[in-house]
């Protein structure tokens, strides 16, 4: 059998629906899109076309559309760039144990450069509470970040319930959607954010290429400083053809959201099924709606921490110990510890993350080999 993927949660492949017609404007629209003339004008156009498009999927407005060059740029913007623009109103922010470094290093960031900074507790699900959120908010709170849907367990918050405990308040809200766009349909308006992330490689659009989502009237410095682009707030040469690329791959995905995730819930639940007789724990949320369709976070009891996963790879599975930003370190989960599990359970889990690509036949033979693996590395 070829290579298993089931790593989507980490990237996707892109469509070859979307690259094609990324190398079709790379050809004929290479013209830089703030030039004068009219081959500028022609790709300045194209832009605008896909700033329009993806703002009616999201459900936002054109001009509150910011494309950047990925899910971390997007975070890095949104929590530095609130933080600074507001830091006369206060110097207090808050945030969660289970976010993406991207958010989670920012906030860090700034705790170094004056300001304070409350990471919520989640309970054994993944979920945050509203009550310790109100609990957490000062009189200087100026920005919440609440991930929409978690990367390694997969667990889906209440955003709407949570951006409307900020916005009672007053308090900028911001939500990581780079987990959800492309899985879960949302309105921005509905769900009454402030901004809100994406990245273009998580729903088989290309790698870096993100968008921020600012609305408008929002207090925000730019982050990345240089020319006009993005109505002065974000420089550097439009890449117009990386944004034909994630508009075609929103476009397609949120056409298709339905029956992908129907296929990919169902795989996931033939692995969870397909494991049941073995000592595993399924981390974070079961319940079908409040968790990612494809993302599962499996504790393989009675293993040596790591071993599991290296295996799976030499049967040519592609999987991830919690996250693959994190992978390259030695660090245990910052997630799965916050559920509360060990170290050492932390280390012996492994995410499994489904995609639309992955069939029925590739779901028994990562069961089988799974099953054989575990005989043969059980301790005791
Ligand atoms: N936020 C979340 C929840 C993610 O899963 C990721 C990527 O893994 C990012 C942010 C960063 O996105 P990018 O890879 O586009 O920088």
């Amino acid at each position: 059998m070829n290579k298993v993927y089931l790593d989507h949660a980490a990237t996707t492949p892109i469509r070859v629906e979307v690259y094609e017609k990324m190398v079709e404007y790379m050809a004929k629209d290479f013209a830089n899109a703030d030039s004068v003339h009219s081959l500028g004008r022609e790709s300045a156009n194209i832009v605008l076309a896909c700033r329009d498009n993806i703002a009616s999927i999201i459900g936002a407005d054109s001009k509150e559309i910011y494309f950047t060059s990925g899910g971390t740029e997007s975070d890095n913007w949104a929590i530095k760039g609130v933080a600074f623009a507001n830091r006369d109103k206060g110097k207090h922010i808050i945030t969660t144990k289970i976010e993406h470094p991207a958010v989670y290093n920012s906030c860090a960031f700034l705790e170094e450069n004056g300001f304070d900074v409350t990471y919520l507790d989640v309970n054994e699900q993944g979920f945050v509470s509203s009550e310790d959120l109100i609990k957490a908010i000062r009189e200087d709170t100026i920005l919440i970040s609440i991930m929409f849907a978690n990367n390694e367990i997969g667990t889906i918050q209440d955003i709407k319930a949570l951006a409307s405990i900020a916005k009672e308040r007053g308090i900028i809200f911001h939500t990581d959607a780079v987990q959800a766009t492309g899985t879960i349909k949302y309105n921005v308006k509905d769900l009454g954010v402030d901004l809100l992330s994406i990245s273009g490689h998580k729903f088989y659009g290309p790698k870096g290429i993100g968008i921020l989502f600012i609305k408008e009237g929002t207090k925000i410095v730019p982050f990345v400083n240089g020319g006009e682009q993005e109505r002065g707030r974000r420089g550097g040469t439009t890449p117009t053809s990386l944004i034909v690329g994630i508009n075609e791959a929103l476009t397609i995905a949120d056409r298709e959201i339905d029956d992908n995730n129907a296929h990919i819930y169902y795989l996931k639940q033939r692995l969870i099924n397909g494991l049941k007789k073995e000592d595993i724990v399924v981390n974070g949320s079961l319940d079908k709606d409040k968790s990612l369709p494809g993302t599962v976070s499996i504790t393989f009891n009675k293993t040596k921490p790591g071993i599991v996963l290296n295996n799976l790879d030499m049967c040519g599975i592609c999987a991830s110990a919690g996250s693959a930003c994190t992978a390259a370190s030695e660090k245990p989960s910052r997630t799965l510890l916050a559920i509360g599990l060990t170290e050492e359970d932390s280390k012996r889990s492994v995410r499994f993350s489904i995609g639309r690509n992955n069939t029925k036949e590739e779901i028994d033979y990562t069961i089988s080999t799974l099953k054989d693996i575990l005989i043969r590395v059980r301790e005791g």
